[in-house]
């Protein structure tokens, strides 16, 4: 007989009076993570904790990717949860649209406490972004910023649920944005709330596409090849029957209005 032994999110958080630095941050530590906050509950940290750890083995093995660096002791990612979106917003200099932002290279998460959003969205979004880089490397510059918050995004999908009808009726309206276009946005510089909004629904759409269209494993190699080759039109034509980024630009808008 078949025996499942189910775990539930048991993971260990151990709280320290230790402050650090001179901004007064309370400090939290588990396996993978140093999280600081200031006058979050002790519960809102241990479930920001048990989310970031499910989260750290979810996100990856979910893309597909093996992990060769461990997150542990030196090597944790830090979590700087903020009391208010405010108090976020005067500390990082960060838009009002901002819900979090991610150092990657450092694995410095940058957030601050709100309901429900936090746990659902936000955290795994900023999560999305660090394992991703990890993967495609740090100081990859064949990486276009669609295909960064795509990733990020599709660690978001009950937010993206409707994504498509979204961008159908931009499509209709006339602002809809293809490849080319999406290619040449650089974020908050590039236009309003309402054009940022479907930024986030049109990269979270290719992602989403390729990954439902071709799998998981295909998703993998063109990820492999844009870490090894950094040529994003090569990468994409390796793992996938898309000899331009024009031909997937088409391939996707057919999708879109499936
Ligand atoms: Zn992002």
């Amino acid at each position: 007989m078949k025996k499942i032994i189910f775990i539930s999110g048991l993971f260990f958080l151990f709280f320290t009076q230790a402050y650090a630095g001179n901004d007064n941050w309370k400090i939290a530590k588990s396996t993978h993570f140093i999280i600081h906050y200031k006058n979050a509950t002790e519960d809102f940290v241990k479930q920001a904790s048990d989310k970031a750890e499910e989260d750290y083995d979810k996100i990856a093995s979910e893309l597909g990717f093996n992990r060769f660096n461990f997150w542990l002791w030196d090597n944790r990612a830090k979590i700087y949860i903020y009391d208010s979106p405010e108090d976020y917003q005067s500390a990082t200099g960060e838009a009002a649209w901002s819900a979090g932002t991610a150092v990657v290279k450092s694995k410095v998460i940058t957030v601050f406490v709100s309901k429900p959003d936090f746990f659902n969205t936000i955290l795994s979004h900023e999560m999305g972004h660090i394992i991703f880089r990890e993967f495609v490397g740090f100081d990859n510059y064949a990486l276009p910023l669609w295909l960064d918050e795509g990733v990020a995004s599709y660690q978001e999908k009950a937010k993206y649920a409707a994504a498509n009808r979204y961008i159908r009726k931009h499509m209709e309206e006339g602002d809809f944005m293809d490849l080319r276009q999406l290619s040449r946005f650089s974020g908050r510089a590039s236009g309003d709330d309402e054009t940022v909004k479907l930024f986030y629904a049109e990269a979270f759409s290719i992602v989403d596409f390729l990954v439902k269209r071709f799998g998981s494993d295909s998703f993998v190699s063109f990820c492999q090849s844009l870490r090894d080759k950094k040529d994003l039109e090569q990468a994409i034509a390796s793992a996938y029957p898309f000899k331009s980024l024009q031909a997937l630009d088409e391939e996707w808008q057919k999708y879109l209005n499936e």
